[in-house]
């Protein structure tokens, strides 16, 4: 198995891949002043096994385009949108965000939760604005300082794994830059991160190199999870995920 399988083998297990909340996901939704009936559309971006998919289709009358470039997540969440009755409202869609199959102004609004660093913050929102009607939304979660000024070895170790990181204002002045209006940020807080991402991934670290016959890939991977976490407790009063929510303007 590659590494890639690896990663999406121990992920897909949980309900969520990211930090984040179904609250926190409503309170995103609500700081978006928008209609969302039943002729909208919404496109969730790096959707995962769909945590976040499930409360916008809760939340809203709209249709939903769900994309992430795994199948076996995809899969997971054909399960939970069917079982939520929401089957003819959630598409889901296999492609990679730097290479998304949709039109110019497809979208009211565009929604990523703890993947748009995949191809960066800053090319993402630009690259994606033009799936977004003027007027419309966009809703992204993305890891940032909390403080103006960090530990070096914190800074050293973020600028190594994603030196795209940045403050709260920085990311909003790239929304800015990109042709957004921002509408309102939230901070993630720590139960985002422990109680809804760590812990029930951490129920998976006994059983999962076990599945993999012990193999030194699946051993490291669960090593670096632990070390992630660890790295999470020690410096959590410096990094967060920030979401951020801003209107394309017109
Ligand atoms: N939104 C979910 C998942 C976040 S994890 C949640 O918050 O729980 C990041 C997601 O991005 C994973 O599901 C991963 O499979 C997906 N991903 C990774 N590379 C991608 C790409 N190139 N295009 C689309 N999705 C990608």
């Amino acid at each position: 198995m590659s590494e890639f399988d690896l990663l999406v083998d121990l992920h897909k297990s949980v309900l969520r891949q990211g930090p984040g909340s179904d609250a926190i996901t409503k309170r995103a939704l609500e700081l978006i002043d928008q209609d969302l009936g039943k002729d909208k559309r919404i496109a969730d971006i790096g959707c995962g096994t769909g945590a976040q998919t499930m409360i916008l289709a809760q939340m809203t009358e709209a249709q939903i385009t769900a994309v992430d470039l795994f199948d076996e997540f995809l899969h997971k969440l054909k399960e939970r949108s069917e079982r939520g009755g929401f089957a003819e409202r959630i598409t889901a869609v296999q492609a990679s965000m730097d290479d998304l199959p949709f039109g110019n102004a497809e979208f009211d609004l565009v929604w990523s939760e703890g993947a748009i660093y995949i191809m960066g913050f800053e090319r993402g929102v630009s690259e994606w604005k033009k799936f977004i009607k003027p007027g419309g939304y966009l809703a992204v979660s993305e890891i940032a300082w909390i403080t103006d000024s960090r530990p070096t070895e914190l800074e050293d170790y973020w600028n190594e794994h994603y030196p795209e990181i940045g403050t709260i204002s920085e990311k909003i002045r790239i929304l800015e830059k990109a042709g957004y209006s921002p509408v309102g940020h939230i901070v993630l807080p720590e139960s985002c991160w422990i109680e809804n991402y760590y812990e029930p991934l951490k129920l998976e670290f006994e059983n999962f190199p076990v599945r993999h016959h012990n193999s030194p890939e699946a051993e490291d991977l669960i090593r670096s999870e632990k070390e992630e976490i660890e790295f999470y407790r020690r410096y959590k009063d410096y990094y967060s995920y920030g979401f951020f929510l801003a209107k394309r303007v017109n």
